[in-house]
């Protein structure tokens, strides 16, 4: 198994378990990356990434914080579990073959590493639907524990990677906004957005088409036109978030293609 570093930098130092009780399960909820989920934590005004593993729908697994540290998952368990979750939204939907593969691998290589911990959910131990009732958790716990070997590899950073802070830029330079080019989705981000009508145009739609591709919506090319299949994307996306799917990017939907709320 390999496991795939990100470079993210932690706003602070991390603490280390002493013992490992533990492994508990979540989803993300979502469909992002490592650095999304990185950036929403900060914005929690934790140090960074909550969880130790991330383990992608392509069945690739990604450390957060590093497996020992003590992370930001589950509330009174932190100290002494491990945090490992899942890519995706399985309130609603099914896990696919790739990631069940790779979760019962690292579950596995988990149950080898702390031989007496529990595996648990989320909402096992806090008020939570975390991971969703789609969650194929038994499948998962079910692994037994093996002796499997582990290599790390970095990953180059992506062009994705920094999107928050090209967005930012952009609306500053349009006048939009004043706000401090930092990558980190905030309030000034959000209020820093102008709003794009059914038939936007130019660098920030770009933008806006850019991230709803990461995010699994199909803009076709991101030529910052908001033609036909960029307005499908955009209510689907919105469908997807509870929001009215208007076509419109708006603060609400801005504020969810931040990760902000
Ligand atoms: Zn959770």
């Amino acid at each position: 198994m390999n496991i795939i570093k990100h470079g993210l930098r932690f706003r602070g130092s991390f603490t280390y378990r002493n013992r490992t009780d533990e492994i508990i399960w979540h989803h993300a909820e979502a469909n992002c990356t490592v650095e999304d989920i990185h950036s929403w934590h900060l914005n929690n005004g934790w140090i960074g990434c909550g969880y130790n593993l991330i383990i992608y729908k392509d069945g690739t697994v990604h450390e957060g914080r590093p497996l020992n540290a003590v992370g930001a998952h589950a509330s009174g368990h932190n100290s002494r579990s491990v945090g490992v979750c899942c890519i995706g939204r399985y309130d609603v939907e099914t896990m696919p073959k790739e990631q069940l593969d790779a979760a019962k691998q690292v579950q596995a290589y988990l149950k080898g590493l702390y031989p007496g911990a529990a595996t648990k959910r989320h909402k096992d131990v806090n008020a939570t639907s975390c991971p969703g009732k789609n969650f194929p958790f038994s499948e998962i716990s079910g692994a037994s524990a093996g002796s499997v070997d582990v290599t790390t590899s970095d990953v180059q950073a992506q062009s994705s990677d920094d999107w928050c802070a090209r967005l930012q830029k952009e609306c500053n330079a349009q006048k939009f906004s004043k706000q401090k080019v930092d990558n980190i989705p905030g309030p000034d981000t959000l209020a820093g957005c102008p709003t794009l009508g059914r038939k936007s145009r130019g660098k920030i739609t770009a933008l806006m088409q850019e991230r709803l591709n990461a995010l699994g919506y199909d803009c076709g090319a991101v030529d910052g036109i908001n033609g036909t299949k960029t307005q499908a994307a955009i209510k689907a996306f919105q469908r997807d978030y509870g929001l009215v799917a208007d076509g419109i990017v708006g603060p609400k939907t801005w504020s969810k293609l931040l990760g902000l709320s």
